[in-house]
């Protein structure tokens, strides 16, 4: 068999897609917890985080919303923007509001142009998470670039987990968005066996960076029902962060984050990392208490020298 990349790799099944290990979850960051209305998550008073359909370019073995994804709900029509509308009007402290899902690229533009519009007539900034530039780069057509240039005030956030995925569509998806205006930053997700490496990663970061994209998150992977094929021991992937710490400056590195269990919020990892007990790790969360991150659900160890 052919050697596959770093990228096609993120979309084989592993032995342990089949396995929930104690201490996965079905909503592994809580989205549920926090939805006051069908598709927007409200966890974070500035933020709201609209699901805005549950189709993907592709679909991630390691997602952490495989309770959204692919249940037949690939549109955003007008009585979801209108009811989005008013949920703005009625809640001035968000300020961004993110587009996620799904992939909110996979919306065709006859519904993503005008849910872009809704929210930028009320002067929200956007951000859009995709996996658009390494999965289907063309997808970015002249009209979609004409009516982000126009619209102002949105930022894109590329999911990128390996430097193959930095191709020529990649980079061309770049260029053309810097050229229309759009700020773009990147969010990475550790992956056992894909990027577990600090000279991937700082690879990848530096890829990045040259070319104006702010590497912004690396996320450590979520208690998602069936990953833990791909989710690194806690220490070893500490110990490849404080490596790649040694290596890179502030503008290369990405903030190292993880998303607390039952929806208790996103924290830096080695920052709020309290202690390390035999069932797993303690952290702080953001209202100050003590979440335990369960250790189980790590079916290997991986430590690279
Ligand atoms: S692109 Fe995001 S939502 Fe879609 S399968 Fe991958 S991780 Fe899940």
């Amino acid at each position: 068999m052919r050697n596959l990349s770093g990228l096609e790799r993120q979309f084989l099944p592993r032995a342990g897609d089949l396995v929930v290990q104690p201490g996965e979850l079905e909503d592994p960051i809580g989205d549920l917890v926090h939805s006051p209305e069908f598709r927007f998550v409200h966890r974070y008073p500035d933020r709201l985080l609209v699901l805005t359909t549950d189709r993907c370019f592709r679909y991630c073995r390691f997602c952490f919303r495989k309770h959204w994804t692919g249940r037949g709900l690939a549109r955003f029509e007008e009585e979801d923007r209108q009811r989005l509308g008013s949920y703005l009007d009625q809640h001035p402290e968000v300020h961004e509001v993110i587009l996620s899902g799904g992939d909110a690229l996979t919306l065709p533009n006859a519904q993503l142009i005008p849910l872009l519009q809704i929210i930028r007539d009320r002067k929200r900034l956007v951000r859009l998470s995709t996996r658009l530039a390494s999965l289907h780069p063309q997808r970015l057509d002249s009209e979609l670039l004409s009516a982000l240039e126009r619209l102002g005030g949105i930022w894109w956030l590329h999911h990128v987990n390996h430097p193959d995925e930095i191709h020529e569509g990649f980079r061309s998806v770049v260029r053309d968005l810097f050229r229309a205006g759009v700020g773009q930053v990147s969010q990475s997700v550790l992956l056992a066996d894909i990027n577990d490496d600090p000279e991937i990663l700082l690879e990848l970061f530096g890829l990045l960076a040259g070319r104006g994209v702010k590497p912004y998150y690396l996320f450590y992977t979520d208690l998602a029902a069936g990953t833990s094929g791909w989710r690194l021991d806690l220490e070893d992937a500490l110990d490849i962060w404080r490596r790649l710490k040694e290596r890179a400056s502030r503008l290369v590195l990405p903030t190292f984050a993880v998303d607390l269990p039952g929806g208790r919020g996103k924290v830096e990892v080695e920052a709020n990392l309290l202690r390390i007990i035999e069932e797993g790790w303690v952290f702080q969360a953001p209202d100050g208490s003590e979440v335990l991150y369960p250790r189980a659900g790590v079916l290997k160890r991986v430590r690279k020298t």
